[in-house]
């Protein structure tokens, strides 16, 4: 098990449910369009947001922010020392910044000293694009270079004896992202930020994303997660949250089956399919439904479901653990149907 860290009230590693995280795409020291953002997000269901800490406007108006937020904020840094200081200094949760990089060892030792007192978590975070130049010399653009890379600004941490750390290693290319998660994951115990950079648009990066990501949560590693998307952040929680739903990490919702369609079908699969998706889109209970095109094999084939339903020519099936517990006319099978997941939901 990874040791546990705390961020604002929210724990990362140790057994605590893997937090979902995003990064605003406003300029930071926009206050308002700023926290506008983090409060969707939130709202969205993200658990700790990011955001650049990249000049001493945006460092400032990190007060403003977090006064204004629910959720756990922080500060993305990348060379300026002073930045992580004065976001520290105004409150943030958490800072990802690199200590090999921020210069002298008295500027490592402020920011340390400074997480210290204020009791601010650290992210080292090494992408492909930043693994250290010798290590990379030695063992190219690869798995091994960036957990090396990751490792070696632990180690400067852990001389100054501060061990409130998260580790990221991230490339774009999926297998490589996956391997360097899975060795990292065997060479400490630092709880693991995962995630795919530059992962792409949307359906891309979702991809891209659930067999990274996925790879690795059916096998236990990774604490907090971010679905890098290019666009709205928004997309990047509710991709989040279909991952730890497929990995059955998140059970609190109604999940909707249904087949794949053939020359069986008898009634609109996918209009109904869509219609309770929608409907259902923000319950937290466990329900599984499925919507199946033929009683001929669906009963069968959708038994594992709480209740589903399944096509006839003129009149189609409820059922419910394998039996029938309804017949009904097509016309009214989306609403029986519903009434009757209702029933269910009202009872959890
Ligand atoms: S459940 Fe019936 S309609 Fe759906 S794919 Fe299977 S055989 Fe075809």
């Amino acid at each position: 098990m990874t040791r546990r860290i705390k961020v604002g009230d929210i724990y990362i590693g140790g057994g605590a449910p893997i937090s979902i995280q995003s990064m605003t795409n406003t300029p930071t020291h926009d206050v308002r369009a700023t926290v506008e953002q983090i409060n969707a997000l939130a709202e969205a269901g993200c658990d700790i947001v990011r955001f650049a800490v990249n000049n001493s406007q945006s460092a400032s108006a990190v007060r403003d922010i977090v006064d204004r937020v629910d959720i756990p904020t922080v500060a993305d840094i990348h060379f300026d020392y002073k930045l992580a200081i004065t976001a520290m200094e105004n409150g943030i949760s958490k800072v990802r910044i690199n200590p090999g990089n921020i210069g002298d060892e008295s500027r490592v030792k402020a920011v340390i000293d400074c997480a210290k007192m204020h009791s601010v978590p650290i992210r080292i975070g090494v992408n492909s694009g930043s693994i250290d130049k010798d290590i990379s010399a030695q063992y190219g653009n690869s798995a091994e270079a960036l957990v090396n890379s990751a490792l070696r600004h632990v180690e400067i941490l852990e001389r100054y004896g501060f061990y409130d750390v998260v580790i990221s290693v991230k490339a774009s290319d999926t297998k490589r992202t996956i391997e360097a998660n899975r060795i990292l994951a065997k060479r400490c115990d630092y709880p693991l930020h995962i995630g795919v950079t530059e992962a792409g648009l949307g359906e891309d990066s979702l991809v891209k994303s659930s067999v990274a990501l996925g790879s690795l949560i059916v096998d236990g590693i990774g604490d907090t997660m971010r679905v890098s998307m290019t666009g709205d952040p928004i997309q990047e929680i509710y991709s989040a949250r279909q991952i730890l739903r497929a990995c059955g990490v998140d059970k609190q919702y109604v999940e909707i089956v249904s087949c794949p369609t053939c020359a069986r079908t008898e009634i609109n699969c996918e209009q109904i399919v869509a219609r309770l998706k929608e409907r259902y889109a923000t319950v937290r209970k466990p329900l599984k439904v499925a919507v199946m095109g033929c009683v001929v094999n669906g009963i069968g084939e959708g038994k594992d479901s709480d209740i589903g339903c399944a096509g006839g020519k003129d009149k189609s099936a409820i059922f419910a653990g394998g039996e029938i517990i309804a017949t009904v006319d097509n016309e009214n099978l989306y609403d029986t149907l519903v009434k009757m997941i209702d029933e269910r939901l009202s009872d959890k």
